[in-house]
Formats: structure tokens, sequence, C-alpha cells
């Protein structure tokens, strides 16, 4: 892959002596498999951090083995079950206000309290929303949970939407879900890095967000992988990129 609509905007960061801050975000995580092994092989290769969004409820130790040992590879909270609790005419969503709030606040702290002693050190204390959707309502309540960072999709509206929870999104999406779970190309990847770039070094989009690159490693095809490969690759080789290390990235 040439890449060259990315070099392109990057030529302009450049021009402007900015440096392009990238982060790469998984989600899905419960349990060791063939798919997560590869994973952490594209992490180790291109020396890249890792957070992976990882599901609490149902969470097996032999993850935590799999990931030990790992300094750059980092856990954040995927909502508790994954569950959806939206009426079937409404989009997926586990973190709406479709519950009492004690309900959701219960099946939080339970999921944090089970990751952080699973995972210690290697837990970041950041949420992200099964479906990138959460109500604002339960946003209000993740710090109180010892939360301190949130992550959807597409560029945020604030640094910190409640005090003391800074958001960090993702911004592309490397599946196409609409037509069978495959890779959405790597053209239209491209597109949704650039876009996300220009619309940063204009001003449209916060530009102090690093861009977030999102995968699901259990549903990769050849294809995902290879991008995964190819774009890494192609970022490290920038001399005015920088892909951040997860563990410091929702500190305020
Ligand atoms: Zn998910």
């Amino acid at each position: 892959m040439a890449f060259k609509l990315l070099q392109n905007e990057l030529d302009k960061w450049a021009a402007s002596s900015r440096v392009a801050e990238f982060w790469w975000r998984d989600d899905d995580a419960q349990k060791p498999s063939v798919q997560l092994d590869q994973l952490l092989a594209i992490s180790d290769k291109h020396n890249v951090s890792l957070a992976l969004a990882t599901i609490p409820d149902g969470v097996q130790a032999g993850l935590v083995e799999c990931l030990g040992g790992r300094d750059q590879v980092y856990v954040l909270q995927h909502g508790f079950s994954h569950q959806n609790f939206a009426p079937e005419t409404e989009r997926k969503m586990e973190l709406g206000w479709h519950r009492s709030g004690t309900q959701i606040k219960t099946q939080i702290a339970a999921g944090f309290a089970d990751l952080q002693t699973l995972f210690g050190e290697q837990f970041v204390p950041a949420m992200v929303p099964p479906w990138n959707r959460i109500d604002s309502r339960v946003v209000a309540n993740l710090n109180a949970a010892g939360l301190k960072g949130l992550s959807t999709l597409g560029p945020r509206k604030q640094v910190f939407p409640v005090d003391g929870v800074k958001q960090i999104n993702v911004h592309v999406d490397i599946i196409n879900w609409k037509q069978g779970r495959r890779f959405a190309g790597a053209e239209a990847c491209e597109i949704q890095i650039a876009s996300h770039l220009s619309a940063k070094r204009e001003r449209q989009a916060d530009p102090q967000e690093p861009t977030g690159i999102m995968s699901h490693h259990l549903v990769h095809d050849a294809a995902c992988w290879d991008f995964l490969d190819e774009v890494f690759e192609f970022l490290n080789a920038q001399k005015n990129v920088q892909i951040l290390d997860v563990s410091s990235i929702f500190t305020p």
C-alpha cells in the first residue's frame, strides 16, 4: 500500500513542524485466542502500544497470562457483559439508560474491580462502551466508579465530558460491519485517517486528540491483518508521527 493520500496529509503537518499523534485500540478481548496472538505479534513487530478493550464478565485468567510481561499492552474496560439493553427499534447499547442507575453502577463497579484485580498495573481505568455508545447519565457516574477515561467513536467534543474523565476516541474503523464484517478497504481506511488529520489541522476537530485506529481481532480477515501490519510500518517510518503509549494517555 502506498498511502499516498495519507503521505500528502502528513507532509502538510511536516510543513508546519507538527507531529501527528496516533493510538491503537482493539475491542472485545475476553480470553486467549489465535487471533489475539496475531494481534500481539503486530504490536511486538512494530513496537506499538495496544489498548485492549476487555469485557469483564467472563474474562478468563488465561488472558492475564497471555498479556503478562508485555509492557506496552494495556487493558481498558469494555462495558460489563457486552449485552444489549436497548429495545429492538433502537441501536444496540449496553450503557444506555435502559435499566436503573443502580444496576448500571453496580455492574460497572464489579467489572472495574475484576479487571483491576486481574491486570493490576496493566489496567488503565478507562471505559470503552460497547458499540461506542453511552448515555450521558452513565458518563456522569464513571468517575465515582474509579474510571478516569472514556473512549467512543468519532472526534471528541470535549476533552473532559465530566470532571475527572478524559475522553480520547477512535476515528478509524477498519471493519465494514454492514457488508459481512470484512475489511473496510485500504482506501476507505486511509480516507478515515487522513480526514481526521486534516480536520485537526484545520481545527474543525480538536487538534490535541490523538487519531485512534480501532480494530476487532476476533473478526479480522486476512486483509485486516495486512492493513494493520502495513499502516504501522508506514506510520513508524514517518518522522512526524508518534504512536502514543496507552499507559499515560488518559492521565489529565
Ligand atoms: Zn465491543
